[in-house]
C-alpha cells in the first residue's frame, strides 16, 4: 500500500471521534522543549480500543513506529521522525477508582490520576500529581519524585506485544528501576493498568498535594519549556549538583539554556532547536566529565533523525 492508501485503512478503522490522522505533522507543539522536526504521519488517539489494529496496518506495512504519551520526556531531533507516530491521547475519563484500587487507561494524565486519587480519600499518589506525563510514559520511565517511584504504587499494567497479543504484567514482571521498566526493551505498549493506594486523609493529601506543588514552582523553571530533569542522577552524586558545581548554570547553546533556577533543568528560552539542546547536553556531559570525571547519562527519550551522535 502507498501511504494514501494506509491512511484510508487507518480512517477506515478509527471512528472520527477516537482518532486524528496528520501527515508531516509538526513534534515542537507536542513535546515538552518545543522544539524539533516533523512526523511523516502522527496518529492520535483519543483512547487505546483500536490501537492494537492500527498497530497491526502499520506493522505489516513495514512502517517504522513509535508510542508516545504526553511528550514531556521526548526530544525530536531537527530532522523528524521517519514513519508513523501514535500519540495516546489524555482520555482522562478511563480512570476507575474501586476501594483502593484505582484502574486507568494508558494516556490518563498523573495529574487527573492524582486529583481521583484525592477525592477518593486514597494516598500515596502525592509524590506523582505534579509530574506532568500520562500512566503510559510514566510507566515506561518508572517516573518518581519526592521518594515515591511508579513501582512503589502500580499493582499491574496492561500491555500490547510486538506480536499483538494482550498481557498484564505484574510489578516483579515490569522489572522496574531507576528511570526504567521492561516496557521499551520489549517494545510492549502499555494500555492500562492498576495502581492500589492506602485509605488516607482527604484535607490531609490535598494539603500534601499544594505543597509540593509549591515546591515545584519555587524550585523549577515551569515558565520555560523542557523535559524536567535531562539527565539521570548518576550514582552516588545528584546531576544538578554537579552541573552547578562545575558553574554551568546560564551556559547557553543558540536558545537552550542550562537553566538559572534549577541546574538539572535545560530549557527552551523560545527559540531553542533540537540541534541546540542536542549540543548543550553535550557540551555539560564533557564540562561535567571534565571536572568530576563522571559522565551524565540523558534522563530524557531522544527520537529522531538528524544532527547529533548521542
Ligand atoms: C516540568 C517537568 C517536570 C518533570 N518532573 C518529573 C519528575 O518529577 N519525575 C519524573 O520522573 N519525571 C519528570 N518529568 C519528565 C516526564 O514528565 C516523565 O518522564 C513522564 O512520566 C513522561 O510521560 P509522558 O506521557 O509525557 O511520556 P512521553 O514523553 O510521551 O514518552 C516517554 C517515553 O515513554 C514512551 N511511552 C509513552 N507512552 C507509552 C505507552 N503507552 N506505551 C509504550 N511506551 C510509551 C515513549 O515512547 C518514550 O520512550 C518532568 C517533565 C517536565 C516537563
Amino acid at each position: 500500500m502507498n501511504r494514501d492508501q494506509i491512511i484510508q485503512t487507518l480512517q477506515n478503522i478509527l471512528p472520527m471521534e477516537e482518532g486524528q490522522i496528520l501527515v508531516n505533522a509538526p513534534m515542537d507543539c507536542r513535546t515538552g522543549f518545543r522544539a524539533g522536526g516533523k512526523a511523516d504521519l502522527l496518529i492520535v488517539l483519543q483512547n487505546c480500543d483500536h490501537l492494537g489494529e492500527v498497530l497491526q496496518v502499520l506493522r505489516q506495512e513495514g512502517m517504522p513506529v513509535f508510542v508516545m504519551g504526553n511528550g514531556s520526556n521526548l526530544l525530536v531531533r531537527d530532522g523528524g521522525i521517519r514513519g508513523a507516530v501514535i500519540q495516546i491521547g489524555k482520555d482522562a475519563s478511563q480512570i476507575r477508582v474501586e476501594g483502593e484500587r484505582i484502574f486507568v487507561s494508558a494516556g490518563a494524565m498523573l495529574s487527573a490520576i492524582g486529583s481521583k486519587a484525592a477525592e477518593a480519600g486514597l494516598d500515596g499518589f502525592v509524590f506523582a500529581s505534579g509530574i506532568p506525563g500520562t500512566f503510559g510514559g510514566a510507566i515506561v520511565m518508572n517516573a518518581g519524585a519526592y521518594g515515591g517511584e511508579m513501582k512503589d504504587v502500580v499493582e499491574s499494567v496492561d500491555v500490547l506485544t510486538p506480536q499483538g497479543e494482550k498481557k498484564t504484567l505484574s510489578v516483579e514482571e515490569l522489572d522496574f528501576s531507576y528511570r526504567h521498566s521492561v516496557i521499551a526493551q520489549k517494545g510492549y505498549v502499555v494500555l492500562g493498568g492498576v495502581i492500589h493506594l492506602q485509605k488516607g486523609d482527604k484535607e490531609q493529601i490535598r494539603s500534601q498535594m499544594r505543597e509540593l506543588a509549591e515546591k515545584r514552582r519555587n524550585s523549577q523553571p515551569l515558565q520555560y519549556p523542557s523535559c524536567g530533569s535531562t539527565f539521570k542522577r548518576p550514582a552516588g552524586f545528584f546531576a544538578a549538583k554537579l552541573i552547578d558545581d562545575a558553574g554551568l548554570k546560564g551556559l547557553q547553546v543558540g536558545g537552550a539554556q542550562v537553566s538559572e533556577k534549577h541546574a538539572g533543568f535545560i530549557v527552551n528560552t523560545g527559540n531553542a532547536t533540537a540541534t541546540d539542546i542536542l549540543q548543550l547536553i553535550r557540551l555539560v556531559q564533557e564540562k561535567v566529565q571534565q571536572a568530576f570525571g563522571v559522565w551524565l547519562e540523558p534522563e530524557i527519550r531522544i527520537v529522531g533523525e538528524d544532527g547529533s551522535t548521542l
